[in-house]
């Protein structure tokens, strides 16, 4: 998509600090970084979300996250890594191609994923379920 920024780093129209790049994927780094070495992986082609890319292209791309994570602890010195995907405006998607992050974290680096900590929502479980199988 030609007003898309990602778009515009895989055809080197805007820099970008790569790392690694074959035919379906590229990781650079993000230029706001959350911790030291926070990665992005995105597809060569343009989706918007996960749920716009086909299946193997989404296997390739966590496979490589799975790559870069471990590369993150071995030469970054990571303790632990989180990947996230944002998939849609309200989810926190702010670049609309798909992406991974891959943030390395450190023992005492204090980040906190409070969006998946427990809040005191008192949802029927068993109701859930029934609705999203149905
Ligand atoms: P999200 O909120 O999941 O859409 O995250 C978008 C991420 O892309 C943010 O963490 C930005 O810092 C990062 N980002 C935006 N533009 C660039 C860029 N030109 N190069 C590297 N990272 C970028």
């Amino acid at each position: 998509m030609s007003d898309c920024v990602f778009c515009k780093i895989i055809k080197g129209e805007i820099p970008s600090t790569g790392i690694y790049e074959d035919e379906v994927v590229k990781v650079f780094l993000n230029i706001n970084p959350a911790s030291r070495g926070h990665l992005l992986v995105i597809p060569k082609e343009h989706f918007k979300n996960v749920l716009d890319c086909p299946d193997e292209i989404l296997s390739h791309i966590i496979k490589i996250s799975k790559k870069i994570a471990k590369l993150a602890k071995e030469k970054l010195g990571a303790d632990a890594i989180n990947i996230a995907n944002n998939s849609g405006k309200e989810a926190g998607q702010e670049v609309f191609h798909l992406h991974f992050h891959v943030v390395p974290r450190y023992k005492g680096d204090g980040m906190r994923l409070d969006f998946i900590s427990k809040k005191d929502l008192k949802d029927d479980l068993e109701e859930i379920k029934k609705i999203i199988i149905s």
